[in-house]
């Protein structure tokens, strides 16, 4: 057996890389994982969606992730940035919610978990390794990669999974990558010691407050720490100078429902920015050659969904190639099928991301009226419902219907975003009796 040829290759040891790595190495497929970093590494991506939570039973891991100690989500809560109105979403009272709980994670300890998992299940993992460049031909992939001392490295096997995230190592080099041309937005985020906690299982939740045109997330991480990040349009920073510190505390003093909760608050380490996350590649699959979770797209972190987006298409991936593998074929069918399911599910997010930086999706999502269980149909999505059946498609589509319909005959009262309305605060709880 040559020792440089493998089943699979999977490049980067993100959660999709290593989601991925774990599925192949359970079907005793020999996989190689080339990881540029060495872990423990920060990344963000914080709050997980429920639905994560088979793939998790699947591969062994709720009594590593339980003993880590991160926080449970039960829910998630939308907030009008003064405070006038807010929404919690409670997974266990959706009534099409089949999972009904996750953790909130600090990343850098929950992707080293996912990494060492691939590799007790069989996985080659190689920390400090960067692929530089694929080639495909007909009977297998070919990549150059460099070892941690820079001495570079050529690797062969019948399949290549992309899991580069970002990085979008194979996309680039075949110049596919599109950035969406509208969403052009900037993150600053960090993550801070002493924020407010609501009581009891509320506490998990992740938080999003949302002002005209910005939002805000609190998301949990551990016992002690609270990740906080701000979404903004690129523009809109530049227009106010550009300093990530001065604009993120100008706008967390401007906010009440954030100011509150960090007015005893201290940052831990620093203060960083992200931006131009919203993108696909035109293709997410080539010859031999499969695109998960960032590498294949990724649009607005308001739904918590890349995490789980990553890992659910990198099972999708798996299952490809273990069956082009005992098919002895090179699955041209099976990846064109996989490119199908996953671009299906990336635009059924895309379309609720749309709707969501439109203000009558945000009145009618603040003030839910419980109407043919629309409202449990959000909260499906929101528990990462990818390829919901007819019940909940129908509800979506009927509920971006009265969003259109917000916009020109108010069903709801319009929502101002203006000054603070303070002690005034009307909460829904998004359930119907059932
Ligand atoms: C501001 C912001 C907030 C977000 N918040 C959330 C959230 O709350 N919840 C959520 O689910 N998602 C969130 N996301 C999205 C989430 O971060 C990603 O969707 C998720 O990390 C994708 O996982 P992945 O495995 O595809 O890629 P990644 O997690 O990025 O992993 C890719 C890996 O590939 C490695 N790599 C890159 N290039 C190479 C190379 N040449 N050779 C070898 N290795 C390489 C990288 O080092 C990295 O470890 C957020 C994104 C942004 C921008």
């Amino acid at each position: 057996m040559n020792p440089d040829f493998f089943d699979a290759i999977v490049i980067g040891g993100g959660p999709g890389g290593s989601c991925t790595a774990s599925y192949l190495a359970l079907a005793g497929k020999r996989v190689l994982l080339l990881e540029k970093e060495f872990f423990p590494r920060f990344h963000i991506g914080e709050s997980l969606l429920p639905y994560n939570t088979a793939i998790f039973r699947d591969l062994g891991l709720l009594p590593v992730l339980k003993a880590a100690g991160f926080p449970r989500k039960t829910g998630a809560q939308f907030h009008l940035a003064n405070g006038a109105q807010s929404t919690q979403f409670i997974f266990s009272r959706g009534v099409f919610t089949r999972e009904h709980e996750t953790v909130q994670v600090e990343r850098a300890v929950f992707d080293h978990i996912l990494l060492k998992r691939a590799r007790e299940l069989g996985a080659d993992a190689r920390e400090g390794w960067t692929v530089q460049s694929f080639e495909s031909g007909n009977d297998g992939v070919g990549v150059k990669a460099a070892d941690p001392d820079g001495k570079v490295h050529s690797f062969r096997a019948a399949f290549l999974i992309d899991a580069s995230g970002r990085g979008n190592v194979t996309g680039n080099q075949e110049n596919l990558r599109e950035f969406h041309p509208r969403h052009k937005k900037l993150s600053v985020f960090g993550h801070f010691a002493g924020v407010q906690r609501d009581p009891g299982d509320r506490g998990g939740d992740t938080v999003i407050v949302r002002a005209e045109n910005k939002w805000f997330w609190l998301i949990p991480v551990s016992p002690e720490k609270t990740s906080l990040g701000l979404v903004i349009d690129k523009d809109e920073f530049a227009k106010a100078g550009g300093d990530p510190e001065k604009i993120f505390q100008r706008w967390c003093d401007s906010t009440p429902m954030v100011k509150e909760r960090v007015a005893n608050a201290r940052l831990v380490g620093k203060l960083q920015t992200t931006s131009d996350f919203s993108y696909f590649n035109k293709r997410y699959v080539g010859h031999r050659l499969l695109r998960v979770g960032d590498a294949a797209g990724f649009m607005d972190p308001i739904f918590s969904a890349g995490v789980f987006l990553a890992m659910w298409s990198g099972k999708l991936a798996s299952e490809a190639v273990i069956e082009s593998l005992g098919a002895n074929s090179d699955g041209a069918g099976r990846l064109r099928r996989y490119e199908k399911r996953v671009d299906g599910a990336l635009r059924f997010y895309w379309r609720m991301v749309e709707y969501y930086y439109t203000w009558p999706f945000m009145e009618l999502l603040l003030q839910p009226r419980p109407h043919h269980h629309l409202p449990d149909a959000v909260n499906a999505v929101l528990a990462g419902e990818l390829e919901p059946g007819w019940s909940v498609r129908w509800r979506l589509r009927y509920f971006y219907f009265l969003v259109k319909l917000q916009s020109r005959f108010p069903i709801v009262p319009h929502l101002p975003f203006g000054p603070a309305r303070r002690g005034k605060t009307e909460t829904h709880e998004c359930a119907e009796s059932h």
